[in-house]
């Protein structure tokens, strides 16, 4: 007998699929928001893998990969469970947000609690009607603002996870310490194997962001026997030379002014090399930036005109 299943009092047959909604609120304007999760079980039972993404309204990019994983029925598994929520925060979607309708950010209130604030008490909902159900959560986010990150995957330092976020397949992987509240540390904490994905920056679609997102996650859904793939279909480990990196270093801009870079994401980098310039709009005075670290860019901000101290530049550390 398979195992019985029940989401937000939706039984979960095996061999079906389901749209459901988490419908716990109302804007003020007493306008329903629903957040429609779809899912998908196997009639073999396997692991449940969760895939989401918009938990920052903003970070559409994220949420266009797991639109594309949905239309094209990956998400319909051989084995297991496929959850997909494709945008977790569809209020701050709704008006181009990274946060919640009260000020909140999603990604700092996890757990969330029963009678908390609005994101809150979603943060609990989705916890305990949702993540509960998963053993492995893919979450797709990008750079803030105009800060663009190449594709990139953030993991616990240990031996399974590393051997997941190599299986995705993105260039990048960090051991990156959780957030406090964050719905990785919370995941986590249920025992969870949690892969946050950054790539692109927010209101704004990359196809080689996008490709790399969905491959990440095709080929992770391969490995773990839920959805099996044709040897020769698409999905291929993006890069055969991925870097690991714990350390990584942003570079600032020294001055304020109007910034071009000179360089291209997810090239290797050394200390001292020039790495963008820095003028005024009048003709009369150009700065260079350098690099303040040898690495690979990770992260570059594609804002024309920057601050002092703004963050041009992320580096990581490798080796
Ligand atoms: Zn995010």
């Amino acid at each position: 007998m398979a195992k019985e299943i029940t989401i937000l009092g939706e039984k979960i047959e095996p061999g079906k699929s389901y749209q459901i909604k988490i419908d716990i609120a109302r804007l003020h304007t007493r306008t329903k928001i629903e957040v429609p999760v779809i899912i998908s079980r196997a009639k073999k039972d396997g692991p449940c893998v969760l895939i989401s993404a918009g938990i920052h309204g903003n970070e559409v990019n994220g949420i266009e990969i797991v639109r594309q994983i949905v239309a094209n029925k990956f998400n319909v598994p051989d084995a297991g469970m496929i959850i997909c929520v494709p945008v977790l925060n569809v209020f701050g979607f709704l008006i181009k947000t990274r946060q919640f309708p009260d000020g909140k950010d999603l990604n700092r209130v996890f757990p969330g609690s029963k009678n908390g604030s609005l994101a809150s008490t979603f943060a609990h909902v989705f916890m305990n009607e949702i993540v509960v159900h998963a053993d492995y959560c893919i979450d797709y986010h990008t750079g803030g603002d105009d800060r663009f990150n190449y594709s990139q995957v953030r993991i616990s330092k240990n031996e399974e996870m590393l051997d997941l976020a190599k299986v995705f397949g993105a260039k990048f992987i960090k051991y990156s310490s959780h957030r406090e509240k964050s719905y990785r540390e919370s995941a986590n904490k249920l025992g969870k194997k949690v892969l946050l994905f950054e790539g692109g920056k927010s209101l704004d679609l990359d196809r080689y962001v996008t490709k790399a997102g969905i491959t990440g996650a095709l080929n992770v859904l391969d490995f773990l026997g839920v959805k099996k793939f044709p040897a020769n279909f698409s999905p291929q480990i993006e890069s055969t030379s991925q870097v690991i990196f714990e350390e990584s270093k942003w570079v600032r801009a020294n001055h304020s002014g109007m910034y071009r870079s000179i360089l291209r994401n997810g090239e290797a980098i050394k200390k001292g090399a020039v790495i963008g310039l820095i003028t005024d709009p009048y003709g009369f005075f150009e700065k260079k930036v350098k690099a303040t670290a040898t690495g690979y860019i990770i992260c570059l901000n594609h804002s024309p005109i920057v601050n002092k101290g703004d963050a041009i530049a992320h580096i990581a550390i490798s080796g």
